[in-house]
């Protein structure tokens, strides 16, 4: 999974970036509110730790522009406070989760999977396949199966899918499928994967959103 761990504190900053990296994860580390905005612009995360206490602007407002701004990828808050108003208000302001800290690794990489499982398809035994209809990916095979049966991908093919299906029923925008699976590419070339993705895949998986982009309905 890609993180993004938004954390002034350095101490605690740099444990919780070393947990998630020992987990296996792709973590990137921002310490305050400016950074945090220009990359979860810049860039695609599956899951983002926010700390509520920032040295430039309240973690809340923070999570509020974040949400009001359609960013989808879940939002777990960090903080001291343990106050049930606060767990209410960031709740409501669009958090998935709320961590107290002194926060012990093992809790925090249980509670991301746990939000995970909640937001994207079903998640397999823990590991990493995401499923959707009779889809079955999995990401350390780096395979893609239509009931039982493996359907060969290029590697710019397997990440759109990847994408697509880790989040199924979110409207993937153009910009960010080419973030994800086509970073270094020049040109308009997502159309052909994905015309080719279809052709391999069938035709009913992927939708377009016209204007917009393409989605895998669960
Ligand atoms: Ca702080």
């Amino acid at each position: 999974m890609k993180i993004c761990l938004i954390e002034d504190d350095l101490k605690l900053g740099r444990a919780l970036h070393a947990a998630l990296v020992n987990a296996g994860q792709q973590a990137t580390w921002l310490r305050n509110a400016a950074d945090a905005r220009h990359w979860l612009c810049e860039d695609t995360f599956d899951a983002v730790l926010l700390d509520l206490g920032l040295p430039d602007c309240g973690g809340l407002a923070l999570l509020r522009q974040l949400r009001r701004q359609g960013l989808a990828a879940p939002i777990m808050i960090i903080t001291a406070r343990d106050a049930l108003d606060d767990r209410i208000e960031c709740l409501d302001a669009g958090a998935d989760d709320f961590l107290v800290k002194p926060v012990a690794t093992g809790e925090l990489m249980a509670r991301l999977r746990a939000v995970m499982r909640r937001v994207t398809g079903t998640r397999v035994a823990g590991a990493p396949v995401w499923e959707v209809k009779d889809l079955v990916l999995d990401e350390s095979a780096r395979s893609l199966m239509r009931a039982g049966v493996r359907i060969p991908l290029s590697k710019t093919e397997f990440d759109l899918m990847h994408a697509l299906l880790r989040q199924p029923d979110r409207v993937w925008t153009r910009r960010e499928l080419e973030a994800q699976a086509m970073p270094h590419v020049e040109g308009p070339v997502l159309d052909a994967h994905m015309h080719n993705l279809r052709r391999k895949v069938g035709g009913d998986y992927i939708s377009t959103v016209r204007g917009v982009g393409y989605v895998v309905r669960r």
